[in-house]
């Protein structure tokens, strides 16, 4: 076994500590820890494991002197200060396969929902209305979905979405995986044409400067009247204040937000909107994709420590 010490800062699934403790390492579960504690002691640990609750800041990796490895118990890394951890040689790593199915399948079920306005029914019957008749929606079938970034999830999206016999366009800023582009009969497009043919558009970049506000007012302004926008991959990919407005002036159909610029999301305005669905960020809240995470890191501790 191995005799490092671990500082887990967030809530993970039990399947990780037990993994690293069978290994011989020391553990310290610390799901409630405090960014000032972590600054306290984070010279004493080897390797640090964060979710998405705590940030691994400069001012962090600054003090932890005898530190290998910080791993993000999920996919995106924007939580831990890269750029830091590169000059003190600290293996920065992440669990890309926990959340790919989880987060594709809430796209198809926030789409779903998008099309047949359910949580405004279940809204309006709980306030005593009864809107048959103003929820007439739409069918998935047939319909075109554009997916931006063609890593993952947005391949697993378009393999479910395909499915349901959907039309697949895709974008990426890198050569598009050619066996997926067969599978779904993938319609390859720039951004402009992507964004002027899509019934659906879900969103699956990484948050980078690139991708700040990548979908913006001049971007919505080109979409169908009709379309609707899916977000979960993060806050600040989709202009929340153009995204509003086109919503509110009927330029846009609607959207689906999971991610938002500024979380928790509590008292943003989009949720004055109808034709709006808001959830938690729980892309990658599912039992399977947190033991799936929790069990990939474990891994690629075990292997990195082994040399
Ligand atoms: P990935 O790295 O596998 O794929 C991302 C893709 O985006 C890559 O193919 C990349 O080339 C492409 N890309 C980068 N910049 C682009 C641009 N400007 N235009 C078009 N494409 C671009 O990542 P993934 O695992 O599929 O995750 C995608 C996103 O989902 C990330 O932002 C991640 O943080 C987010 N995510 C959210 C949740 C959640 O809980 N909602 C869970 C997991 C991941």
């Amino acid at each position: 076994g191995f005799d490092d010490s671990v500082l887990i800062c967030d809530e993970v699934d039990p399947i990780l500590n037990k993994i690293l403790e069978d290994n011989g390492l020391k553990v310290s579960y610390e799901p409630e820890i405090t960014p000032e504690q972590i600054i306290e002691k984070i010279s004493n640990y080897n390797i640090v494991i964060v979710r998405s609750r705590t940030t691994i800041t400069k001012e962090m990796i600054d003090k932890a002197d005898n530190c290998k490895i910080i791993a993000r118990v999920g996919v995106g890394l924007d939580n831990v200060d890269q750029e830091a951890a590169k000059t003190k040689n600290i293996r920065v790593i992440n669990a890309v396969e926990g959340a790919m199915n989880a987060v594709a399948e809430l796209v198809l079920g926030l789409m779903l929902s998008l099309a047949r306005q359910t949580a405004r029914g279940d809204r309006a019957i709980r306030n005593g209305e009864w809107l048959k008749k103003e929820l007439k929606g739409t069918e998935l079938r047939g319909k075109y979905l554009g997916i931006i970034g063609l890593g993952n999830i947005g391949k697993r999206l378009g393999r479910l979405a395909r499915a349901l016999n959907m039309n697949i366009i895709g974008y990426d800023v890198v050569p598009i995986d050619e066996e997926f582009s067969k599978e779904v009969g993938l319609m390859k497009a720039d951004l402009n044409t992507l964004l002027q043919s899509s019934d659906y558009i879900s969103i699956h970049v990484p948050l980078l400067d690139s991708t700040h506000h990548l979908l913006d007012a001049q971007k919505m302004s080109t979409m169908k009247k009709t379309a609707k926008i899916i977000n979960t991959s993060r806050g600040g990919v989709v202009d929340e204040d153009a995204l509003y407005n086109a919503l509110k002036n009927g330029t846009l159909g609607g959207a689906a937000l999971d991610v938002f610029e500024k979380e928790p999301a509590i008292g943003n305005k989009l949720a004055e909107l109808d034709n709006v669905i808001l959830t938690p960020h729980i892309g990658a809240q599912t039992k399977e994709a947190q033991s799936l995470a929790a069990n990939v890191i474990a891994e690629k501790i075990i292997q990195i420590l082994r040399g």
